[in-house]
């Protein structure tokens, strides 16, 4: 058998594998990184949507490049890791051995589909999303000559599809099962007014009825159609399930890694498993809450990106004490020309609000001045925050583009556990046509509502 030595082994080559491999030879140039990945080609995952209509048009517009590990010297191999030798430090793929020092599972996540449904997605028509170029050309190619599609779920990968297969002129519904869309991300106006911009771009939603069945009506292994709960029967010619996603770890199972909540690879602060010499990084992990460190079920590119860096500099030692703390799901999606954004808490989250611990800041406002100004657009910023002390636990904005970087600084504010005191007197750069007004800025604006609310 093939055997090579490596200093790091990373298993997976999406986003967290990669940057968890760029940050370790930039931290570690003298050791031997090898990344290895299943396939040659590697989509950008948060691409996806975009291949399906007329903002990217091609599966190939959507893919990634390796060329910054490459110039590295990062090594990288193709191939599906099938055991681990953990006592050894052996990881076998193909008939080939690799003997490491350190492993990193970057195994991501794998599309969930309800037990009820499972069963369906072996029907020509019935797609879930994997992250996979193959696949998505694959459905691609499948609805070129088909018109009515259905997207079950409403968070913003069922969203983001619809929207780029209503606008290349198909008919779309989207079921979500909650009564208005994006619900877990956002308060319940901010929910109802991204739906009413997705239904303006015709996509037409049915909420609060979730499928029970996908059917096909002539037995010929075609679907035709969904049931709802509600006994409703929708016709379709393409049904894709974007209900969630799951922890990848079959592999980490095998090889005896502790799982935490809902599957995921558990690690500590620092990306660690209970294994010394063996980390974890990205959608594969155990995630919690930044707030309320119970167990989550966010995954997103970005949060991945961030502990595949506190991984790859906690390698061989832990370089920097900030560790992750928990995931704060911050995340931004755009419905036309205008950007939804979310990090932290929303207001609607029962404990929060029946245990009278928060206050709301809330402003309206535009993102440009004066009004007359080119390119304006309304921004609207929603904090939520902690009655005792004016922490800021979570925010919302509606805006222009400028809203996607908007909740950063938010996301930043809500991390480093700043209050609305903090930001009632930050200091911004305002210009006509770059930003909102001095005297009026929406962020600025929402904390002083807050303060005042809870001033009484
Ligand atoms: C349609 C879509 C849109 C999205 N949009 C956004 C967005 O706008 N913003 C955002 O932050 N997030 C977004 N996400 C979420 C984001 O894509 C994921 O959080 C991110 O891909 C997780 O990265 P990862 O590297 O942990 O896992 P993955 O991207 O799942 O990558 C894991 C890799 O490991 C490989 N692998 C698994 N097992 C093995 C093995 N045994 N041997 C070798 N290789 C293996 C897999 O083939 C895969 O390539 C989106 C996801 C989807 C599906």
């Amino acid at each position: 058998m093939q055997k090579e030595n490596v200093d790091v082994l990373i298993i997976g080559g999406g986003p967290a594998g990669g940057v968890c491999a760029v940050t370790a030879k930039m931290n570690n140039p003298e050791k031997v990184i090898m990344v290895i990945r299943e396939h040659a080609q590697q989509l950008v995952p948060c691409s996806i949507p975009y291949v399906f209509g007329n903002t990217l048009k091609t599966v190939e517009n959507g893919l990634g490049s390796c060329a910054q590990a490459e110039e590295m010297g990062i090594e990288a191999r193709l191939g599906k890791v099938k055991d681990i030798d953990i006592d050894n430090k052996i990881a076998y793929y193909d008939d080939k051995a690799i003997v490491f020092d350190k492993l990193v599972f970057a195994t991501g996540s794998v599309p969930f589909v309800h037990a009820s449904l499972q069963h369906s997605c072996t029907l020509d028509g019935v797609f879930t999303i994997v992250k996979n170029v193959e696949r998505i050309r694959k459905l691609k190619a499948y609805t070129e000559d088909k018109q009515n599609i259905i997207i079950v779920g409403s968070g913003f990968i069922g969203i983001e599809i619809a929207i780029e297969f209503a606008e290349a002129g198909k008919n779309v519904k989207v079921i979500g099962g909650s009564e208005y869309i994006l619900n877990r991300a956002f308060d319940t106006e901010i929910a109802q007014e991204a739906q009413a911009l997705m239904e303006q771009r015709g996509v037409e939603y049915v909420g609060s009825d979730r499928v029970v069945e996908i059917i096909d009506k002539n037995n010929d292994n075609i679907v035709n159609a969904v049931k709802l709960k509600s006994g409703k029967i929708i016709d379709a010619e393409v049904v894709i399930l974007a209900t969630g996603y799951q922890p990848n770890t079959d592999l980490a199972d095998k090889v005896g890694l502790s799982l935490g909540h809902y599957g995921g690879i558990w690690v500590d602060d620092y990306m660690r498993t209970y294994h010394k010499d063996i980390f974890a990084v990205g959608d594969c992990t155990a995630r919690r809450g930044f707030l309320s460190k119970a167990p989550s079920k966010v995954m997103l590119a970005s949060t991945s990106s961030a502990e595949a860096r506190v991984a790859g500099t906690s390698l061989y030692g832990i370089k920097y004490l900030k560790g992750m703390s928990g995931t704060i799901s911050i995340f931004s999606t755009k419905i036309g020309d205008t950007v939804f954004a979310s990090a932290g808490v929303t207001a609607d989250k029962a404990e929060l609000k029946t245990n009278k611990m928060i206050v709301i800041g809330a402003f309206w406002g535009l993102n440009r001045h004066p009004a007359k100004i080119p390119n304006a657009h309304r921004q609207y910023v929603k904090l939520i925050v902690s009655k005792h002390g004016g922490q800021i636990l979570g925010g919302q904005v509606i805006g222009g583009d400028e809203a996607g970087e908007m909740i950063n600084l938010i996301g930043h504010i809500i991390e480093s556990g700043q209050s609305v005191y903090n930001i009632m007197s930050m200091q911004v750069a305002t210009q006509p046509m770059l930003t909102s007004a001095p005297t009026s800025y929406p962020l600025i604006m929402a904390a002083i509502m807050a303060i005042k609310e809870i001033e009484g």
